[in-house]
C-alpha cells in the first residue's frame, strides 16, 4: 500500500496557518463543526439510500460517536454517514474549495489586529480545518457508501498532507484529534474529558438529530459480599463503563418558542448555515390550517462572501414530519431573500418529494408566497420598531433586497417601503421613501433621482443644480441594481420617479413655468445659430444641442432622452460580457446663462467660421462628460486641447 502525500493549495495553506495561530478564544466550538459536519452525512447517507436502499440496511442505526483515549490523548468522530471517496476527500479536506477564500485572505491581508482578524476567520467558518486549534495532527479514515475501499488522510497542518488506501470495516468517516496538551488559558480544555465533551454537545450540538454518544465511567459500589456471619464485607467501588446519549435530539423548532434560549437559537442556526456569528434575528412562523408547516428563519448579522456570486448558495432546509429532505431548497424564498436561512418543516409534503417534484408543487408555491409575505412582513416591523437594527441589516442586504423591485412585481409595493437611500438631503444618512414623501416641496411633483458610477460623481453632478437652487431633494442612486430598480419602479405613492439626467425639465409653478418658457424662447433666437453649429461639429456622439433649464453653475452638461438610458447604465453593459452597444447619442445642453456660454456667443457673432469653435465644441462635450463622471472617448485629444487652452491663457 501506497501512501502519497500532497501539498495544500496555497490558499489552503495560508488558511491553516491562520487558524492554528489565530487566537479565537472559543476553541471548543471545532467539536460542533465536526459534529455538524458528521450531521450533515448522516443526512446524505439517509437521503441517498431513499433511491437505492442498498445503502443503507434497516438494522442499521446513524449515530455519531465521540470515542477518547486520555493516555494517547486522542479523540475520535466516528459517523456512518456517507463517507468520502479519494477523490472526495482531495477535494473536500485536501483543499478549502469554499467560495470567498481569496476575498478572506484578503481582507485578512489588510487586518493586522488579531482580534479584527479572529472576527473575519469567525464570519467565514472554517469548519473541519478549525480543529487544528486543538490538535496538532489530525487522521481522517473514510468509506464512501457503496465502496469497499476506504482512504485515510492525515496532517499536521504544516503545508501537506498524506493519503493512503487503508480498510475500515463499515462505511462512514472517523476523524482522530492527536491534541495539544491542556492548556486552560488559552482555550484548550482536556477533550478526552467525558464531562467537557458532554458540556460542549449539549451547549452547541444538542438538537442535532442523530444520537452522539460516549462512553461514561462510572463507579458503582463493589457487589455485596457477606461474610459468614452474615455481614457485608467492605470492597472497593468497581469502575464501569457505559454508553450514553449527549444531545436530546429534540427539534428546536418543534419546542415552545417561549423555553428556548436565544443562545440555543444561535446555536442551531451556527449549526445550518455554518456561519460564526449569532444571528441578527429570527423569525418563527407556524401555518395551519389547508397546509400545515413550521418555519423558523434567521437573518443573520454579515453578509457571507458569496452573497454576489453568479450561484450563490442559498435555500432553506426542507423537512418532512422531521425528516431532512433537502439542504438547499431554493423553491421555498425568491433569491432576492436568499440571505434569510432556516428551515421549513412541512407535515404534507411526501417523505420521498425529489428536487424535481418540488420545483413543480404546488404546497411548495403557497409555502414561497406566504414565506415571502411574512419576511417582508416582519422586515417591515423591523424597520419601524427597531430602526438601528434593520439598518444593520440593509447595509449587509440592502442591495439584494432592491433586486426585489424588479424579479417580482407582486412584492414591489412592499419592498419599496423597505428600500434606503443616500440623498442630497442628509450627507451621512440614509432615507426612505417615505421620508423623502414627507419633505416633499410644495408644487414639487415628483421624486427626483440620479444614477451614477460613485457618490462623489453624482453629489457634483451638474444635472442637480436646477433642483438645489428650488431646495429640491434628489436621490443618489449609486449601486448597479439601482439602474434595474429605475427601469421596472416607475412611480411610489402616486408620485412619478423621474431621473435628474433625463428628458426635460419643468419646476415650480405654474406660473413660474411660462415664465421660463417665454425666456427660452427669448434665448433661442439669440443662440439658435450657435447651437446649430455645435450640433453640426459635434454630430457624431450627440443628437442635438438645446438650452437648458437645469444647470445654474455650469457652463454645459449631457442629458438622455425621457427614455434613454443613463451613461452610467451603458457603462454597466459594457462591462458585462458580450454586451455590444451602439452609441447612444445624448443632447448636449447649454446654460444661456453662463458667461462661457455668452461669450462664446460673441465669438459665434463675429465670425461664424473661426476655427476656434471646432476646438470648443470639443472642449465643452469633454468637460460634460468629465462632471458627470464618464469617461472620455479620446483623453489624450482633449489633454491637447486644454494643454493649448493653458499656453493661451499664459
Ligand atoms: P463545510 O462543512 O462548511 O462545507 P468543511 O471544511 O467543514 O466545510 O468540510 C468540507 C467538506 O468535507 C464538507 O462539505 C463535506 O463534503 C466533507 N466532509 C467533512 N466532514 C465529513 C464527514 N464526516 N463525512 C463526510 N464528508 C465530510
Amino acid at each position: 500500500m501506497t501512501t502519497e502525500t500532497h501539498a495544500f493549495r496555497a490558499e489552503t495553506r495560508q488558511l491553516l496557518d491562520i487558524v492554528i495561530h489565530s487566537l479565537y478564544s472559543n476553541k471548543e466550538i471545532f467539536l460542533r463543526e465536526l459534529v455538524s459536519n458528521a450531521s450533515d452525512a448522516l443526512d446524505r447517507r439517509r437521503f441517498e439510500a431513499l433511491t437505492d436502499g442498498s445503502l443503507l440496511t434497516e438494522d442499521e442505526e446513524l449515530t455519531i460517536r465521540l470515542d477518547v483515549d486520555p493516555a494517547a490523548r486522542t479523540l475520535t468522530i466516528h459517523d456512518n454517514g456517507i463517507g468520502m471517496d479519494r477523490d472526495e476527500v482531495v477535494a473536500n479536506i485536501g483543499t478549502i474549495a469554499k467560495s470567498g477564500t481569496r476575498e478572506l485572505m484578503e481582507e485578512l491581508a489588510k487586518n493586522p489586529d488579531s482580534e479584527a482578524r479572529a472576527e473575519l476567520i469567525g464570519r467565514f467558518g472554517v469548519g473541519f480545518y478549525s480543529a487544528f486549534m486543538v490538535a496538532d495532527r489530525i487522521v481522517l479514515v473514510t468509506r464512501r457508501a457503496g465502496s469497499e475501499v476506504a482512504t485515510r488522510w492525515e496532517s499536521s497542518g504544516d503545508g501537506t498532507f498524506t493519503l493512503e488506501a487503508t480498510d475500515r470495516d463499515a462505511v462512514g468517516t472517523s476523524i482522530t484529534l492527536h491534541l495539544k496538551p491542556v492548556d486552560a488559558e488559552n482555550g484548550i480544555e482536556d477533550f478526552t474529558d467525558f464531562y467537557v465533551l458532554r458540556r460542549i454537545v449539549k451547549k452547541h450540538s444538542d438538537f442535532v438529530a442523530y444520537p452522539i454518544r460516549a462512553d461514561e465511567e462510572k463507579e458503582v459500589p463493589a457487589p455485596e459480599i457477606l461474610d459468614d456471619a452474615g455481614q457485608p464485607i467492605p470492597g472497593e467501588p468497581q469502575k464501569v463503563t457505559e454508553e450514553v446519549t449527549l444531545n436530546s435530539q429534540v427539534p428546536i423548532w418543534t419546542r415552545n418558542p417561549d423555553d428556548v434560549k436565544d443562545e440555543e437559537y444561535a446555536e442551531f442556526y451556527q449549526h445550518i448555515s455554518h456561519d460564526w456569528s449569532a444571528p441578527l434575528d429570527r423569525i418563527a412562523l407556524r401555518a395551519e390550517g389547508r397546509i400545515e408547516y413550521r418555519a423558523l428563519l434567521f437573518l443573520p448579522e454579515r453578509a457571507p462572501f458569496d452573497l454576489y456570486y453568479r450561484e450563490p448558495n442559498w435555500g432553506l432546509r426542507l423537512y418532512v414530519r422531521r425528516v431532512l429532505i433537502l439542504e438547499n431548497c431554493e423553491e421555498l424564498l425568491p433569491s432576492y431573500l436568499r440571505f434569510v436561512r432556516g428551515i421549513v418543516d412541512s407535515a404534507d409534503l411526501p417523505l420521498n418529494i425529489s428536487r424535481e417534484m418540488v420545483q413543480q408543487d404546488r404546497h411548495i408555491h403557497q409555502m414561497r408566497k406566504w414565506l415571502t409575505r411574512k419576511v417582508l412582513d416582519h422586515l417591515a416591523t423591523m424597520k419601524k420598531e427597531e430602526n438601528e437594527k434593520y439598518r444593520q441589516l440593509w447595509k449587509e442586504f440592502g442591495r439584494v433586497l432592491k433586486e426585489g423591485t424588479s424579479a417580482d412585481p407582486d412584492q414591489q409595493k412592499r419592498l419599496m417601503g423597505l428600500l434606503y437611500f443616500a440623498s442630497s438631503h442628509d450627507s451621512e444618512e440614509l432615507t426612505d421613501l417615505d421620508g423623502y414623501l414627507e419633505r416633499m416641496k410644495e408644487g414639487q411633483e415628483e421624486i427626483y433621482y440620479l444614477t451614477g458610477e460613485s457618490l462623489t460623481t453624482v453629489k457634483n453632478s451638474p444635472h442637480l443644480e436646477a433642483f438645489q437652487a428650488k431646495g429640491y431633494e434628489v436621490l443618489y442612486l449609486t449601486d448597479p441594481v439601482d439602474e434595474i430598480l429605475v427601469q421596472s419602479v416607475f412611480e411610489y405613492g402616486d408620485k412619478k420617479l423621474k431621473s435628474v439626467g433625463k428628458g426635460e425639465v419643468e419646476l415650480g409653478t405654474e406660473e413660474e413655468k411660462k415664465e421660463a418658457e417665454m425666456e427660452l424662447s427669448e434665448q433661442s433666437k439669440t443662440f439658435g445659430d450657435l447651437m446649430t453649429r455645435l450640433q453640426k461639429l459635434l454630430d457624431d456622439t450627440v443628437k442635438e444641442v438645446r438650452l437648458s433649464t437645469r444647470l445654474t453653475t455650469s457652463p454645459v452638461c449631457l442629458v438622455a432622452d425621457e427614455h434613454g438610458i443613463s451613461p452610467n447604465l451603458e457603462r454597466l453593459l459594457r462591462q458585462t460580457e458580450g454586451a455590444d452597444l451602439p452609441i447612444q447619442k445624448r443632447i448636449l445642453e447649454l446654460n444661456p446663462k453662463h458667461e462661457l456660454i455668452e461669450k462664446l456667443q460673441g465669438r459665434f457673432a463675429a465670425d461664424p467660421v473661426d476655427p476656434l469653435l471646432e476646438e470648443y465644441a470639443q472642449l465643452l462635450l469633454g468637460y460634460s462628460l468629465l462632471a458627470e463622471g464618464s469617461d472620455l472617448p479620446d483623453p489624450a485629444a482633449y489633454n491637447r486641447l486644454v494643454g493649448k487652452l493653458m499656453l493661451q491663457a499664459l
